[in-house]
């Protein structure tokens, strides 16, 4: 497969070259271009040139381009899927859902790319109309996380295609091979040289600086953590250029007495184990009533006990290992620290010896309501429960964090779930759902979990600008 840089159409090489390792094993399974400065304003150079003639592109040839980005995701989905599982870790059954989620974002907008929109109105005096346009942003930089390498970057190069942008996608460096294989795909579906153009490098900081002070350069849409967001908002204020931010999570997960507990257990299954808790949206915090706690978390311990641990791309195994020795270290340091402050594992809570970032599905009961664990995205397979006593309580403790992504709720009084699910300060609620994730739905957060939305009919927007033009005819 190609390793080089994706730029202008070709495959270039770059002065320096970084390793990608099997999370599984540590070992070396890939060597990638390392790119820098110069070859990231060659890159807007490449999509700046493209720019025009993609914006001027019919809507329904942009679309056709997606679709058949699509089919060709779809075809490939088992080498995709192993590609994913073997530089990121996670288990092969995840990594099939991931590229069937990655691949609906180009179905989608290859649906949305033809239903451009605008309105005319008379104005209130009556003296002209307000004829609104929308345009292409322009350029744009997409910068991606490893955790789901495949997703985010479709939910950002589908949007941003449909609406008539270009882009350079700077993956993260642990997964610089899935979007390698994406830039491969969408040449192939037609996309014209320049549109799309990929940049793995080791330097992120420097390489994306360099982008967002470049004046061509108009909007950096980012998915990561909340502390590179900060830093990208800041160098994003230098130009003016325009943000979508999509940052950390702190989930909770609220289960009421009145809950059906079968169903609050499989939701708490999804919400945190999908990916072993490596995502944004896992439950990070679970909140159960104290008259349910004791049989919720014993049954939540049984199921997370059961699952095979293992590679991620061997067959039957249902959590791989984390991505790095960063993460699974920084796991190990949480649950540790709640261990020391009184809380009982009721499943796991210790980190395997021997090679790779395993760390085992964990269930932890009695936790101090100030634990860092709480406080913190935990980024692994550990479920931390806390009990609460009424409802208003459960509500200021799924509040009391400056994020504020995603909230699961469970109760089967459907008036208490939507009158708490307008209480919690998060962009999404799962409301007897442990999943919120879907292309056609605006996906994002509130408070410090980001700025904009991706996905669904909003997600578009986000790369268009309205154009007012004040008419008398
Ligand atoms: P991260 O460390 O913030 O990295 C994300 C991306 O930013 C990577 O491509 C990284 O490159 C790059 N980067 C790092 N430092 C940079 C800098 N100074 N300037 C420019 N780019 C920089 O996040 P991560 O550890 O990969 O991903 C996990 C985080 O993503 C979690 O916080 C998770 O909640 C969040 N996330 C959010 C969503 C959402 O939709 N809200 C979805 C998925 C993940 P390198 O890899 O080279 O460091």
């Amino acid at each position: 497969m190609q390793t080089d840089l994706f730029i202008g159409g070709k495959w270039v090489p770059a002065a320096g070259r970084f390793d990608v390792l099997d999370p599984a094993t540590g070992e070396v399974i890939a060597s990638v271009a390392d790119g820098d400065e110069t070859d990231a304003i060659a890159a807007v150079e490449a999509a700046a040139g493209a720019g025009p003639a993609w914006s001027a592109t019919p809507p329904r040839v942009r679309a056709e381009v997606l679709r058949k980005a699509f089919e060709l995701m779809t075809e490939r989905a088992s080498e995709l899927a192993h590609l994913i599982s073997l530089e990121n870790g996670k288990a092969l059954t995840d990594a099939r859902g991931e590229v069937a989620y990655a691949a609906e974002f180009f179905r989608w907008y290859a649906e949305e790319a033809v239903r451009g929109e605008g309105t005319v109105v008379t104005a209130p005096s009556g003296a002209n109309r307000i004829l609104v346009v929308r345009q292409p942003v322009g350029v744009c930089v997409l910068v991606t996380p490893w955790n789901f390498p495949a997703a985010m970057a479709t939910r950002k190069i589908g949007p941003a295609l449909a609406a008539g942008c270009t882009v350079i996608l700077k993956p993260a460096s642990d997964t610089p091979l899935t979007a390698l294989a994406m830039a491969e795909i969408l040449a192939e579906a037609g996309v014209p040289a320049g549109v799309v153009n990929v940049l793995p490098s080791r330097s992120s900081g420097r390489v994306v600086s360099a982008m967002l002070h470049d004046p061509r350069v108009r909007k950096v849409s980012f998915t990561g953590s909340t502390e590179v967001g900060r830093i990208l908002l800041a160098q994003a204020a230098d130009n003016v250029v325009n943000t979508s931010m999509e940052l950390g999570g702190n989930a909770p997960f609220l289960v009421f007495e009145d809950a059906d507990l079968d169903s609050a257990v499989d939701g708490a299954m999804v919400a945190k184990m999908r990916n072993a808790g490596e995502a944004c949206t896992a439950a990070n915090r679970f909140y159960v009533h104290e008259s349910v706690a004791a049989d919720f978390a014993s049954r939540l311990a049984t199921r997370m006990a059961a699952l095979r641990v293992g590679p991620g791309t061997s067959p039957g195994t249902e959590v791989g290992p984390l991505v790095n020795e960063d993460t699974v270290g920084k796991v190990d340091g949480l649950v540790r620290d709640a261990l020391a402050a009184g809380a009982v594992a009721a499943t796991g809570g210790a980190r395997p010896d021997g090679p790779g970032y395993y760390y085992p599905p964990t269930v932890l009961t009695g936790v101090a309501p100030d634990a860092a664990i709480l406080r913190k995205e935990i980024f692994g397979p550990v479920a931390p429960i806390v009990t609460f006593g009424s409802e208003a309580e459960a509500v200021a403790m799924a509040n009391d964090t400056e994020y504020g992504l995603v909230a699961y709720v469970y109760t089967t009084d459907l008036a208490r779930g939507l009158r708490v699910s307008e209480a919690i300060e998060a962009g999404m609620i799962g409301l007897n759902r442990g999943l919120v994730s879907d292309p056609a739905a605006p996906f994002g957060g509130v408070k410090q979990s980001g700025v904009g939305r991706e996905g669904g009919h909003e997600g578009m927007l986000d790369y268009l600008e309205s154009k007012y033009i004040a008419v008398t005819w």
